[in-house]
């Protein structure tokens, strides 16, 4: 039983017990008698949430900073370097960055992630095997969902299309697509979306990465998403372009992506560093136009996409830092702003990956991180190392030590 927690909505301290991996009931704490619970956490008004949801991130391709020849300066170019890369990919190398990346996010309280693996002719099914095999082998830290990623394309790599129906078959979770890699857009998206029907699998593709007001496949997504009768089960990531078109023109847009029910998932760590470059430096930041998209409706969610590589050359799979970078570049300063930020990465990001069995209620997964804050934005703030975080009701990471009652527990640093 966690007691004296603070919970998003709620103004009084709140008790939530936990039995058998599940949430058994959160309740008001003066409402909840001294009772008989093996273990007592004490919360000290700490702000417990229901654990942090990293809705989009590459793991084989994490930590690749010191195999870099150069910095990449620009997106085709990072894409270049990482293809060559890719060749000298082993099997053992891409679990055990896989596994690295699941403690660093585990440690910081993320217990729900979707990546993205890729599937090529060059990787074959490769890093969706060490995804499955990581999955299976730390699978007790965070529960993992895994998409097809075609980042080489489908059309433009031949060999493509065949993995990804065997990558289905090998069980993924989604399928992936990308609207930037040099192929017919409109056949790209008309095999996904066929293969995500057949299979009867959400989408998450990765769109519109530019400052390039005349990449707008969003538009295109959205109808399709529509007419397939897919609302609530497509997602997209980057969706920066968006931000380079007139408001107008970008209005129109955000209003048809509420339609389709599109979640969007803004990746700021990638596309501030990635985008606007070159003479549209000045009038473009390259980020997903957040403060639209919220405006209209649309669920927006935040994630780290890329850690330490050729990309994005950052990174400590820690949802607070993305919000907290999202909060500067997107102009999200008030305390009203951290708690939606912090929505960002909780309840939005998990209904963008279309989970059930999420958030801070009766029968609900026991998954939390608690951290010392007293408020959303202390938290969003001080960005705390002293975290608790529980998945299924064990504690996978932080420290307690003995309380002032019997059998009660006090975590360290709070
Ligand atoms: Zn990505």
């Amino acid at each position: 039983m966690i007691r004296g927690a603070t919970i998003r909505g709620m103004s009084d301290r709140q008790c939530v017990a936990v039995h058998a991996g599940k949430i058994a009931f959160v309740a008001s704490d003066h409402s909840v008698p001294e009772m008989e619970a093996h273990v007592v956490i004490e919360a000290k008004g700490g702000l417990l949430l229901p654990g942090f949801v990293e809705p989009h991130i590459h793991l084989e391709k994490a930590y690749l900073l010191s195999e870099m020849e150069k910095e990449a300066e620009s997106l085709a170019e990072a894409i270049a370097m990482t293809a060559r890369m890719k060749e000298n990919f082993r099997p053992a190398d891409m679990i055990e960055r896989a596994a690295r990346v699941f403690r660093e996010a585990s440690k910081r309280g993320v217990v729900h992630m979707r990546c993205h693996a890729e599937v090529d002719p060059v990787l074959g099914l490769s890093a969706v095997e060490a995804a499955l095999a990581v999955r299976e082998s730390l699978g007790h830290l965070l529960d993992l969902q895994i998409v097809a990623f075609p980042q080489e394309g489908i059309m433009c790599a031949p060999g493509t299309a065949e993995l990804m129906e065997e990558a289905m078959k090998l069980g993924v979770d989604a399928v992936g697509g990308i609207t930037y890699q040099n192929e017919d857009t409109a056949e790209h998206l008309d095999f996904v979306f066929r293969l995500a029907e057949r299979y009867g699998k959400p989408l998450d593709l990765h769109v519109d990465f530019s400052d390039d007001p005349k990449q707008l496949a969003i538009a295109d997504i959205a109808r399709r998403t529509i007419a397939a009768g897919m609302q609530g089960s497509v997602s997209a990531g980057h969706v920066t372009s968006l931000g380079a078109i007139p408001r107008m023109e970008a209005e129109q847009a955000a209003d048809l992506i509420a339609e389709a029910g599109i979640s969007i998932i803004s990746l700021p760590l990638t596309d501030l560093f990635m985008n606007g470059r070159g003479e549209r430096a000045p009038l473009h930041r390259g980020l997903t136009p957040v403060e639209l998209l919220l405006k209209k409706g649309v669920q927006v969610a935040a994630g780290a996409n890329n850690v330490r590589n050729p990309f994005t050359p950052f990174g400590n799979c820690d949802p607070l830092d993305t919000a907290w970078l999202l909060a500067i570049a997107a102009r999200m300063g008030s305390a009203r702003d951290a708690g939606t930020l912090l929505g960002m990465v909780t309840d939005n990001a998990a209904s963008a990956i279309g989970l059930t069995n999420y958030g801070l209620r009766a029968d609900a997964g026991a998954d939390f991180v608690l951290l010392p804050s007293a408020t959303e934005r202390e938290a969003l703030l001080d960005k705390p190392a002293n975290r608790l975080v529980w998945k299924n009701g064990v504690m996978t990471a932080g420290e307690v030590t003995g309380g002032p009652r019997n059998r009660s527990m006090v975590p360290t640093g709070f």
